[in-house]
């Protein structure tokens, strides 16, 4: 993880990629929650219920302002989804849904706009790079979890057909 999508997250946004790092970031949120649950990696419609495994988890103890993302428990979707708004957006059509807006830390310097409030239009502002830190703090929060014993797998399980490299 810390060599295939901590590592490529953090040289596409170096290269100015920070709209793709998204997509790599939502989809990737999923996998943090697949340690929490009991279920084999291959398993279908674990998807929502990984994710939001993964914000309870982890992201609420890096901020409390992913309560407004939308914990989607046995209700719909809010207009606040990160679940729906980034990582279907992204992986299903390739841009964010809903009122989900995303943004660089460049330009939310120069608008203002803070990472995980609403801007004047009411849309929930991502920022790229504080994105990026927060998941990055998830995963290290997670290995530590994963070597008190505290997960459902080891922190090695998701990665085993990868060749080192
Ligand atoms: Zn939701």
């Amino acid at each position: 993880m810390d060599e295939t999508l901590v590592k490529g997250i953090t040289v596409l946004q170096a290269k100015g990629f920070q709209y793709l790092s998204f997509g790599l970031i939502g989809t990737s949120i999923e996998l943090l929650g697949f340690f929490f649950d009991g279920c084999p990696l291959e398993d279908d419609n674990q998807g929502r219920d990984r994710f939001n495994s993964a914000i309870d988890n982890l992201f609420l103890k890096i901020s409390p302002k992913y309560k407004r993302t939308c914990p989607c428990k046995r209700r719909p979707h809010d207009d606040f989804c990160l679940y729906a708004g980034l990582r279907c957006g992204m992986a299903h059509i390739g841009r964010p849904q809903n009122k989900i807006v995303f943004t660089t830390r460049e330009e939310a310097g120069r608008e203002k706009h803070t990472h995980l409030d609403k801007d004047p239009l009411g849309h929930l502002v991502l920022v790229a790079e504080d994105l990026r830190d927060d998941f990055v703090a998830a995963w290290n929060a997670l290995k530590r979890l994963s070597s008190d014993g505290m997960t459902q797998k080891s922190v090695t399980d998701a990665f085993l057909n990868v060749y080192t490299y």
